[in-house]
């Protein structure tokens, strides 16, 4: 019998954070439901106040999901077809897939290494008179180095739309010395609220936030069959709201946020501290520049070692995962886009990033066996 201390272990555990956050969660649910007022009702207009106001921005717009957050964000540019954007080849698919969608083209750069974002010494290169926009994701829980892309969007004059799906909650030290939340320093920030985001709810949800009035209105309208006034429709827009009850259980999970983070920090605190003795594990690298949210806790291992130890993992029912193992560019939906040349630090990353557990409801206990097995691992290596 192999040593199963724990059969429940997940990469995120939403059930015991909404035990804890019981009373208050379903008293703001059977309220939306007494009012009975489930579509753009007081609780959406209340929770977009709010995250307005947590994260320092004018405008904050609940949408579907975080995928049409990109989408609707993108749409109010106005871009032509075949126009550029820039995208980083390590990242989830959405980023780049609602740029194709609307006809744009996905130009694909390399990451930093260490970091995971995107690295700013490729930019120069992808630059062409057709480039417009540029979609920095902050993978993981990090910002990507915004200082740096927000100066190379100005002198390209290119519009900044933050992914902020993975970092929501974190923070971004400026150069100026002012602090930013991330996803408020481009032209438009987007986020996600799948329930394993950092900020979650229960099901589908997302936003998309700016300091720009006009961008504003406009992703109002198109997040609203583009629609100025009730039936009338200035624009081709979609349909992709934040439902009354998603956006009840989101303002109860928003005044939690900072302690979440701060949760998922000391996880990983204890994870550095444990596996950065191990030879062949690279703990995450933090960048000064910003405080690290710790969607993911990703470390790089050895390319041979990585599949190893995952499966080594799961014989004692501990899950890792591999966020991302196809560099986007190599994936079928957008072999169009693909010169055929791969990019050398997202191949590497591809093979050498491993996920462990972390949330907000993580035991001590668990992670210590989560530590120990790790350890053995590479101890018998
Ligand atoms: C989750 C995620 C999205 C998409 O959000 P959905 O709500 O699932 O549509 C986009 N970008 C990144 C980086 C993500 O992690």
């Amino acid at each position: 019998m192999k040593e199963t201390l724990f059969d429940n272990i997940s990469m995120v555990d939403l059930k015991s954070q909404y035990i804890r956050l019981k009373p208050k969660i379903d008293t703001a649910i059977a309220d939306v439901i007494e009012q009975s007022n489930f579509i753009k009702g007081q609780a959406l207009s209340s929770f977009e106040q709010d995250l307005a106001n947590y994260l320092n921005v004018k405008h904050v717009i609940g949408v579907g999901n975080g995928t049409d957050a990109l989408q609707i964000a993108l749409m109010s540019l106005d871009l032509n077809q075949g126009d550029e954007v820039i995208v980083p080849a390590f990242t989830y698919v959405a980023t780049a897939e609602v740029i194709g969608l609307l006809g744009l083209k996905p130009v694909m750069v390399d990451v930093d290494l260490n970091n995971f974002n995107i690295s700013i010494h490729n930019l120069e290169k992808v630059i062409t008179p057709k480039t417009r926009a540029i979609v920095p994701v902050h993978l993981y829980g990090q910002s990507a180095p915004m200082d740096d892309i927000i100066d190379f969007a100005k002198k390209y004059d290119l519009y900044v739309i933050e992914d902020n799906a993975q970092s929501i909650g974190g923070s971004y030290f400026s150069k100026t010395n002012q602090t930013f939340k991330t996803g408020t320093m481009g032209h438009i920030g987007c986020t996600s609220f799948f329930p394993s985001k950092n900020l979650g709810c229960f099901g589908d949800g997302g936003a998309v936030f700016t300091n720009n009035d006009s961008l504003a209105d406009k992703m109002r309208m198109i997040a609203n069959h583009g629609q100025s006034k009730k039936y009338i429709h200035d624009r081709i827009g979609v349909n992709s709201r934040l439902d009354s009850i998603q956006a009840a259980i989101l303002r109860v999970k928003l005044n939690e946020l900072d302690d979440f983070s701060l949760r998922r920090q000391k996880v990983a605190v204890i994870y550095d501290k444990e596996l950065s003795s191990v030879e062949d594990i690279q703990i995450p690298h933090k960048e000064k520049y910003t405080n690290h949210v710790y969607h993911q806790y990703t470390m790089k291992v050895p390319e041979l070692k990585r599949d190893r130890l995952k499966s080594y993992l799961i014989d004692f029912n501990i899950p890792s995962m591999v966020y991302y193992p196809i560099p986007l560019y190599k994936q079928k939906a957008f072999s169009s886009f693909y010169n055929g040349r791969g990019l050398i630090n997202t191949e590497v990353l591809c093979n050498q990033v491993l996920s462990l557990p972390i949330h907000t409801e993580m035991e001590s206990e668990t992670q210590n066996f989560i530590i120990s097995k790790v350890k053995d691992f590479f101890r018998n290596e």
